[in-house]
C-alpha cells in the first residue's frame, strides 16, 4: 500500500518524527511512503516559514538509510497553491522541484486571504465555497507545477452543521474542466482518507467524483491518509483500495523524481495479502 500523504515535524502543525512514523508505516503494511510537509506561502499562514528544504532533505535521507531496505521512503511535499501566491509557489518550485520525488499542490485558502475552516462558512453558502474552490483547483492544475491535487473536495471536511449538504453532482459542471486539465497535463489527484476518520465520513473525494474522472477518461490516482500521528498512517488505504476498482480505477500512481507509473491494484491486494 502507497501512504502518500504523510505530515512530520517538518510540518508547523505536526509533532511526529521519523523515528516514529517509518516503524509505523511498516507495521501497518506501507510499503511506499512519500513524506509531504506543509510548504506555505500565504504570509498570515501559521506555517509561513516554518519550512526547511535542506533539513527536511537531510532527514529523509537519514530515515532512508535506517529503514530504506523495508520501506520505500520519498521525499515530498503538500504546496500550498492560490493565485494570491503563485509566483512565490512557482520560485520555490524552481529553486527544490527536482529534488522531490512527489508534489501535492493543494487548496486551502479561500476568498480574502481567508483559510477554509469552520468560520469561513458562516457568511457564506456551500456555492460561494465550493465554486471558487474547484476554480483554483482548476488553476493549480493549470500552473503544471504539481504532481498531484490534494483532497479535491476539502470544504466538505470544514463545513459546520449549517453546510452539511454538500453533494458532488451539484457541481459536476465545475469539475469536468478539472478533469480534462488534469488529463491533459498528466496530473493526479489523491485519495485523501482522512475524510473517512473525520467528519464527512467519506474519502476526498469520495467515490462519485472518481467515476466521473474515470468516465472521462482520467486513470491517475494516488492515495494518502494525511496522517499528522503515527496511529493514522495507512488508515483507510485498503478501504480505499476496494473502493477504485469500483470507480473505473484499476492502478494507483508510483512516483520516483516527479515520475508516475501505474501499479495494478490487483498487484498491491495480492501483495499485501502474502504479506499477512
Ligand atoms: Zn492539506
Ligand atoms: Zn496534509
Amino acid at each position: 500500500m502507497f501512504d502518500y500523504h504523510v505530515h512530520t515535524t517538518f510540518s508547523y502543525d505536526c509533532n511526529l518524527p521519523l523515528a516514529e512514523s517509518c516503524p509505523a508505516a511498516i507495521t501497518a503494511g506501507v510499503t511506499e511512503i512519500a513524506f509531504t510537509d506543509h510548504v506555505e506561502h500565504e504570509p498570515g499562514d501559521e506555517g509561513f516559514g516554518y519550512y526547511k528544504a535542506e533539513d527536511y532533505f537531510r532527514a529523509i535521507d537519514e530515515a532512508r538509510a535506517q529503514w530504506g531496505d523495508r520501506l520505500t521512503i520519498l521525499r515530498g511535499a503538500e504546496v500550498d497553491f492560490n493565485e494570491r501566491t503563485a509566483d512565490d509557489v512557482r520560485r520555490f518550485m524552481e529553486r527544490y522541484g527536482a529534488e522531490y520525488d512527489f508534489v501535492i499542490g493543494s487548496v486551502h485558502y479561500g476568498d480574502d486571504r481567508q483559510i477554509i475552516f469552520p468560520d469561513y462558512f458562516a457568511d457564506r453558502s456551500l456555492d460561494e465555497v465550493f465554486a471558487p474552490y474547484f476554480e483554483r483547483i482548476r488553476l493549480a492544475v493549470e500552473s503544471g507545477l504539481f504532481d498531484t491535487i490534494g483532497h479535491l473536495d476539502l470544504p466538505k471536511r470544514y463545513a459546520p452543521q449549517s453546510h452539511r449538504h454538500y453533494d458532488p453532482l451539484r457541481y459536476r459542471a465545475l469539475l469536468e474542466p478539472v478533469f480534462h486539465a488534469m488529463i491533459a497535463r498528466g496530473v493526479a489527484f489523491e485519495i485523501n482518507t482522512s475524510g473517512l476518520r473525520q467528519t464527512p465520513k467519506t474519502s476526498m473525494p469520495g467515490p462519485a467524483i472518481v467515476r466521473w474522472y474515470a468516465d472521462a477518461g482520467g486513470r491517475l490516482i494516488t492515495t494518502g491518509t494525511d496522517s499528522h500521528a503515527a496511529k493514522t498512517i495507512g488508515a483507510g488505504l485498503e478501504t480505499t483500495l476496494a473502493m477504485l476498482p469500483l470507480c473505473g480505477i484499476d492502478a494507483v500512481a508510483s512516483f520516483r523524481r516527479r515520475r508516475p507509473t501505474r501499479v495494478p491494484i490487483a498487484d498491491l491486494v495480492s501483495a499485501s495479502a502474502s504479506a499477512r
